[in-house]
């Protein structure tokens, strides 16, 4: 079992005002960063609880009783993040993944939801609004948050086995309440579904196979995740990853598998489709294969930090500019600043062994901005 780290520092004291630049110029919705990869895809935390505890993301040791989230006050309002957003889709994005925590757990979501379902791209299009949950509180919610403007899920299931399932969320919640979630989904048309699995070695990896069964053919997309690095709770070590590698080979001792191309620019995933055409699967390989090079995404975490990379150790504080009186203008030239300076990635890095962390640094963790 791998050790625990107990922060020393609280991630979410450290960032900074962003700057204004000398003269403000209108979004042309081609932003670029330092490395020419444009901003497409926001990823936004409405909050940093979450009703799981998975030791990948928020270890019960640390995210005990007595850890203190953020009060209410402090978390971006809605009006507040639909202002944000408007101003970083006429930078250029197209889609709007909500995260947390576990975003369902956020009251009122679907207020949030049609306000953000009615901004449209400088092209006049509707955003691609999507939202990643544990799936807890789907089978409830599915049809609101659809009529609401959700237009696609994805939903976080670690294993079938509910003794195996238990033991990753930390917290006792049962397989099926999840599968019914899943279904209420389907039934309320926030598909093409994707379910996401983090693989740990010696943990859950018997599950691949049991899960690629009950998912082929049944519409929805199984992607295994790497274990990750990510924050620094976790206590995450290089012999508790099972390679995408291994998991594909041990898919393709019983199925017939075909490489797929990305479906958009800037896919974390790796598509395989089963050649019986019982639809298709995703590897998202951060650790062995990293996927920096087109990297488009930016993350808001639940109280107005921008950060360029899941494993940054700085955000910078957005809500500051928004409750200080700034302007559309001030906002955008902030962000188009920030993105334009954007050089982030950790993943490449961490593969040549070249680590980002100054002394008492420390990533921010992933409950915190969304995966
Ligand atoms: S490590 Fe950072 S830069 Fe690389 S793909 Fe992930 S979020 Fe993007």
């Amino acid at each position: 079992m791998s050790d625990k780290v107990i922060p020393l520092l609280d991630q979410r004291r450290v960032h900074a005002v962003p700057a204004l630049p000398s003269q403000l110029l209108a979004p042309t919705g081609l932003l670029s960063d330092a490395l020419g990869r444009p901003l497409r895809d926001l990823r936004i935390s409405v909050t940093d609880r979450c009703n799981f505890r998975c030791g990948y993301c928020m270890p019960k040791q640390v995210f005990d009783k007595q850890y203190e989230f953020l009060p209410h006050s402090d978390l971006l309002s809605f009006e507040e993040i639909t202002r944000l957003a408007r101003v970083f889709v006429a930078h250029g994005v197209q889609k709007i993944r909500l995260t947390g925590g576990e975003p369902l757990l956020r009251r009122h979501l679907d207020a949030l939801i049609e306000m953000l379902s009615e901004i449209r791209t400088p092209e006049g299009l509707p955003l691609d609004l999507t939202l990643t949950t544990n799936g807890s509180l789907l089978a409830r919610k599915a049809a609101s948050l659809k009529a609401a403007g959700l237009q696609r899920v994805t939903v976080s299931l670690d294993g079938l086995d509910d003794a195996v399932f238990q033991r990753m969320n930390d917290v006792g919640f049962p397989v099926a309440d999840v599968v019914a979630g899943i279904e209420a989904a389907s039934k309320a048309g926030l598909g093409p579904i994707k379910v996401n699995m983090v693989v740990k070695r010696g943990v859950n990896d018997q599950e691949i196979l049991p899960m690629a069964r009950h998912f082929r053919g049944s519409g929805v997309t199984l992607r295994f995740i790497e274990y990750m690095d990510v924050g620094a709770t976790n206590g995450w070590r290089m012999d508790e990853v099972l390679p995408s590698s291994s998991v594909l080979a041990r898919l393709r001792e019983k199925f017939d598998m075909q490489p797929l191309s990305a479906s958009v620019a800037g896919e974390t995933a790796e598509r395989w489709s089963y050649a019986d055409g019982q639809g298709e699967i995703g590897l998202i390989s951060s650790v062995t294969q990293a996927f920096c090079g087109d990297c488009n995404r930016a993350r808001l975490s639940t109280e107005g930090k921008l950060y360029t990379c899941l494993f940054a150790h700085r955000g910078h504080d957005l809500r500051a500019l928004l409750r200080g009186g700034a302007s559309e203008a001030d906002l955008s030239g902030a962000i188009g600043l920030l993105w334009g300076a954007r050089a982030d990635r950790y993943s490449q890095l961490r593969a040549s062994g070249a680590t980002t962390l100054g002394d008492g640094e420390r990533r921010v963790e992933m409950h915190y901005i969304g995966g």
